[in-house]
């Protein structure tokens, strides 16, 4: 993809701060970190979005994500780790090509990504979880 700054990332055409690479993957420090060390995880092939990226790239993914995290926790001393992915731009999602963000977090960073919540009505969430599992069929 000609104008996806990612893939630009992987051809080495824009620097990045690369912390980890292999085969098939990149990890490179987020230019706008919610927490220092918040680094992205991506597939050098080019895949927009999950739904499009082939089960073993997004296991390779994970595969790194894990690590980092690891890395993160021991080397930056982090109380716990978010790990993320935006799909769509009603998710936030605003480079599409398929990455994993993994954000450092510390007790008390004021990082608060899971505050907003729908208490379900009587019965909804059977409705909604019935519309969920016939689709998995
Ligand atoms: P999204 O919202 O698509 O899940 O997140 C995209 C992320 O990419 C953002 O957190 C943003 O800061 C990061 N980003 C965008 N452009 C660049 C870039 O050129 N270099 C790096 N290292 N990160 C970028
Ligand atoms: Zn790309």
């Amino acid at each position: 993809m000609d104008d996806c700054v990612f893939c630009k990332i992987v051809k080495k055409e824009i620097p990045a701060t690369v912390i980890y690479e292999n085969e098939k993957i990149l990890a490179f420090l987020d230019i706008s970190p919610i927490n220092f060390g918040h680094t992205l995880v991506i597939p050098k092939k080019h895949f927009p979005n999950i739904y499009e990226t082939p089960d073993e790239e997004l296991c390779a993914m994970t595969t790194v994500a894990k690590k980092i995290a690891q890395a993160i926790r021991d080397a930056l001393v982090a109380d716990g780790v978010n790990i993320a992915m935006n799909n769509n731009h009603a998710a936030g999602q605003l480079v599409f090509h398929s990455h994993l963000h993994v954000i450092p977090r510390f007790t008390n960073d004021g990082y608060e990504p899971w505050r907003s919540r729908k208490p379900y009505k009587e019965n909804e969430a059977v409705s909604v979880a019935q519309k969920i599992k016939e689709s998995l069929k």
